[in-house]
């Protein structure tokens, strides 16, 4: 998305910078700037992009420059403390030519410092924190030694402004939540504007076809930009926008969405899918049963992991040799025999046996070939037979699944959910437009 009005009225866009060879080696995970990008996009800039390089002047030099030719705003840590690998502030001075000068104001802080930790001199490397590059002003840190240093407006940088901070991560969002936080809003004042976004769970449809079906529609929900999530369980979507009008964006967005999204869209406060499912189950006062063969139990383990499950799921069944679905659960031996395990009528067999078996509303069957072995031209690994019973009539769908064993069941037992989500609450009502915009803060 781009933002309309001149460049003087735009979101401010930022860059992030971190520096230290350790996020190079792999060592350490770049939380900083994970922490920062999210915290920013709060605020209300547009994060452009983020770079890490390590602990060389020229490198760090280049990257900044690179980072302040596009950015009005550039968010620097790692390298401020007092020893010879920490750079930054060389850097800056080398890359912008300000020469180093000594702060009185941060060498008396620092003295002040180490005399009450019962030093009477400043060690000689930690001198080095006081030199800082010509018209930086330093940010008090409140967690430790290292202050922030501050590029203003009036800097020779202008006009980007660029903000040096500590690599230690709590410091460093001591002092942007602190007074970084006040020297922002004063600098960019209403161009901030924060980004809202509202999270849509989907699920049982692949993220290609979803992107295809979502992107066709959205022109004209124009202003909101739309980023997907894919995992085994679904695809989450974000939809953000940005500005006055953004709650508006959002929810015609989400009503131009309603089609698409038809079936797929479930709610639930914990993002669960069996969440969801005993929702529905609780709003229409029904309980379920389940009979499993190739998920293994994992199905009864997801509805009986939410918690109060106990009001709307009885109990199941892992029917995994042929005789205990004849035995137990009532299968046709001769369904089983014309069609085998992994088959329509057999999932139609142990969903409503173990309905009426269990005396509920509802029964789930699932028999399916996980793999590695086991498959044939006509059942290859993956296939899975899937029944919901109950309501009057029996719903049965063959799905075949990508993955490994573990990839195959994951996928089934969420399949099975999906199933029984819409068997119980058919067509997700239109009302799911929601006013509760969760900002990227907090
Ligand atoms: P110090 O005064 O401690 O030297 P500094 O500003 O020089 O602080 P670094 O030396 O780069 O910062 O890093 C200090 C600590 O913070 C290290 O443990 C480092 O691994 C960690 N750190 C630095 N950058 C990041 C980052 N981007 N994400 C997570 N941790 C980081
Ligand atoms: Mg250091």
């Amino acid at each position: 998305m781009q933002d309309s009005g001149g460049p003087g009225e735009a979101t401010p866009p930022a860059r992030i910078v971190t520096i230290g060879d350790e996020l190079l080696s792999g060592e350490r995970l770049d939380g900083n700037a994970h922490w920062l990008a999210r915290h920013l996009t709060g605020l209300g800039f547009r994060v452009l992009g983020i770079e890490s390089v390590g602990d060389e002047g020229a490198d760090i030099g280049s990257a900044l420059r690179r980072a302040a030719s596009d950015a009005e705003f550039v968010a620097v840590t790692g390298g401020l403390g007092p020893t010879l690998d920490d750079r930054t502030r060389e850097a800056v001075a080398q890359t912008w030519g300000l020469p180093l000068e000594e702060s009185p104001e941060i060498l008396r802080e620092l003295t002040g410092r180490f005399r009450e930790r019962g030093y009477h001199e400043l060690p000689a490397a930690n001198r080095r924190i006081a030199l800082v590059p010509k018209g930086a002003r330093p940010i008090a840190n409140p967690r430790g030694s290292a202050p922030g240093l501050w590029l203003g407006p009036e800097s020779p940088l202008d006009p980007c402004v660029l903000l040096l901070l500590p690599g230690v991560p709590h410091e460093m969002k001591a002092i942007m939540e602190g007074p970084a936080r006040e020297l922002l809003t004063r600098t960019f004042g209403s161009r901030l504007r924060p980004a809202m976004s509202r999270l849509i769970r989907t699920t049982g449809v692949p993220e290609s076809v979803l992107a295809g079906r979502i992107e066709a529609l959205m022109g004209s929900s124009a202003g909101v930009e739309v980023a997907y999530r894919p995992s085994l369980y679904g695809v989450e979507l974000r939809l953000s926008a940005r500005g006055a009008e953004a709650v508006q964006k959002l929810d015609e967005a989400e009503r131009t969405l309603v089609p698409v999204l038809a079936d797929h869209r479930y709610e639930a406060p914990s993002g669960d899918l069996a969440e969801a499912v005993g929702l529905a189950l609780s709003a229409a006062g029904l309980r379920v049963a389940v009979a499993e063969s190739c998920t293994g139990g994992a199905l009864l383990r997801r509805l009986t992991d939410v918690p109060g499950s106990s009001a709307w799921v009885v109990g199941g069944v892992v029917a995994y040799a042929d005789r205990i679905k004849t035995a137990w659960l009532e299968v046709s031996q001769a369904v089983l025999s014309a069609q085998g395990a992994v088959s329509e009528g057999v999932a139609r067999g142990m969903a409503s046996g173990v309905r009426r078996r269990m005396g509920v509303e509802i029964g789930v069957g699932v028999t399916g070939i996980a793999g590695p072995s086991g498959g044939s031209d006509a059942k290859p690994v993956g296939t899975v037979w899937f029944a919901v019973d109950g309501l009057g009539e029996t719903r049965a769908e063959r799905v075949r699944f990508p993955g490994d064993r573990e990839e195959v069941r994951e996928r089934a037992t969420q399949h099975a959910l999906h199933l029984l989500l819409r068997a119980v609450a058919p067509s997700p009502p239109s009302t799911h437009v929601r006013a509760n915009p969760d900002g990227l803060t907090g």
